[in-house]
Parts: C-alpha cells; structure tokens; sequence
C-alpha cells in the first residue's frame, strides 16, 4: 500500500532529518513507530502527508509516486490523513460542525452529502453535543477527539497518528485508544507514533523502530522488544508484561512459552491455564 524507497529528508538549516529510510507498510496493518525525540517520526508522517518533499528518495502510495502539486496533494491526503499531536495545530475553524466539514467541502462534495458525513462522524464518535462549541473552547480530549473527526470526513484509507494519547488524562486515553482499534477493524491502516511500549506491545503487528533519521528495524512487539541492544540504542523501555514473563520464568514458576504474552491480561491468562490444568 505504502512503499518509501531511500528516503532522505533535510531541513532548510541543514539538519539531516531522515536518511535512506526504506519502507513497506501493507494495506490493514497496525503499525507503531518508535524511537527517541528528535528521531524524525514526525518528519516521516509529513513526508507520507506531502506536507514536506524528500530530498532524496520517493514514497509511493498503492504503486503511485506522490505528486507534488495542488491535485496530487489533494489526492493523497485524501488517501492518508494527520493527526498531529497538538490539536491546537490543527483546529482552525469558528465551531466543530464547520471544523469537521471543512475538509470534504473543500473537495467540492455536495453540501448535503458533507452534511451527512460530519453527521455520520459526530454520532460514531459520540460528539454531536460539541456539534456548535467554539473549537477553542473545547478541552484537550475534546479535541483530539474533534481532530479525529477531521481526518475521517475524509474518509482516508490510512491515518497517521503522532503520539495520540500524549497530554490525555487516562480517560481520554481509552477513549481514544478504542476508537483507534475500532478504525483498526474497520479496514482503516493505522500508523502511530508512541513512546508507550506496553501500549505498542499490545496493539502493533508490527513495530517501527526509528533512531537518528535512520530506520534500524522493522519487526514483531516480541522479535523488538526482545532486541536488548536494539531497545538500548533507541531508549526503548521494555514492556510491563516482558518484564513480568522473564521474572516467571527465571523464577520457574512457568515455563517459557512460545512467545511473550502481548499484555499482562494474555500473561495472568497463560499462568491460569498451567495453574488449573
Ligand atoms: P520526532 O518526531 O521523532 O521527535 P522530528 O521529526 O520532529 O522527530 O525531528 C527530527 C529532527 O529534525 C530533529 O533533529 C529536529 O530537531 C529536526 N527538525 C524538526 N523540525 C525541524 C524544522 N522545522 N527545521 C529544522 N529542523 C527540524
């Protein structure tokens, strides 16, 4: 679905951002990338956004290059939606139903059929209420909540998502959390920077690891967080429930298993099991 090949990107002042990231990311795949601040994760999403131009290298989207004009643009963020870390960075409009429209307005659909998709988003994220709320009125989840809405009026088949539960109390978080799973399921590509590695643990199929503009590897939660050296060269904790297994099986309280549990439910799961066989 989404193929970078040598990518380079350099800023303006000459900070070497990304270097020859190669890149393949299949259709429906839940992919977390991880790495340091100042690795270049966001770079990378605003690469795959064409909000920034690769200075080397070429990023193609189902077998297509991205062009770099007003309608290839247009095209691709229509393809691959942002939402960045800061809503602040994103809400622009006076309240949230002209916020949530302004993207399918802006390609020219029908005011009708705009009304039915902002509707449609509003009620399956359970935001009708905030519908006339000045956006900048709302709380920090309330707009992530609404920057959400945004990208999927647009009804993208990727979304890329920077850091989205950062500065979110743990309610907001969950909320957030599931509503992501739910795009998961929906056939929706899901791609998202965190630093939370139980998080990525339990969620990715597949885990990015990023450090220095230079992609150092791309692999399963376990095969990752199983990489010692990996995981100390990009500053990547190690999961609660590795932590948890390792201890049990030095222990031999239970034998080692195929693979990690993903989570600390699948690990409490696997010791009842051998308990009460
Ligand atoms: P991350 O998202 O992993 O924190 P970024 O992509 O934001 O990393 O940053 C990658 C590198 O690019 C860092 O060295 C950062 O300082 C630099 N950088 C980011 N934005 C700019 C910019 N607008 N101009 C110059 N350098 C930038």
């Amino acid at each position: 679905m989404i193929e970078i090949k040598n990518l380079d990107f350099e800023y303006e002042d000459g900070t070497m951002a990304l270097q020859d990231v190669n890149l393949t990311i299949k259709k429906g795949e839940k992919i977390a990338i991880m790495g340091p601040n100042g690795s270049g994760k966001s770079t990378l999403f605003l690469c795959l956004n064409g909000v920034r131009k690769p200075t080397k290298g070429s990023i193609l989207v189902k077998g297509e290059p991205i062009i770099y004009n007003r309608k290839g643009l247009k095209q691709l963020r229509q393809k691959i939606g942002i939402v960045f870390q800061n809503p602040d960075n994103q809400l622009f409009s006076a309240d949230v139903f002209q916020e949530i429209s302004f993207g399918p307005m802006n390609l020219g659909l029908d005011k009708e059929v705009v009304r039915e998709r902002v509707e449609d988003v509003m009620s399956s994220l359970h935001i009708e209420h905030l519908r006339k709320r000045p956006t900048h009125f709302l709380s920090g989840g309330q707009k992530k909540q609404v920057a959400i809405a945004d990208i999927l009026a647009m009804n993208p088949e990727v979304i890329l998502f920077d850091e989205p539960t950062a500065a979110l109390d743990s309610y907001h978080s969950r909320i957030v959390s599931k509503l992501i799973d739910e795009l998961c399921e929906s056939g929706i590509t899901v791609i998202q920077a965190t630093h939370d590695s139980d998080y990525a643990m339990a969620w990715a199929d597949q885990i990015v690891v990023i450090s220095d503009g230079k992609l150092l590897a791309k692999d399963t939660p376990q095969n990752i967080f199983g990489n010692v050296e990996l995981r100390t060269k990009a500053y990547i904790e190690e999961p609660n429930v590795m932590k948890v297994y390792h201890s049990l099986c030095e222990a031999n309280v239970i034998d080692e298993l195929k693979e990690c549990p993903r989570s600390i439910e699948a690990l409490v799961g696997e010791v009842e099991t051998i308990f009460y066989m």
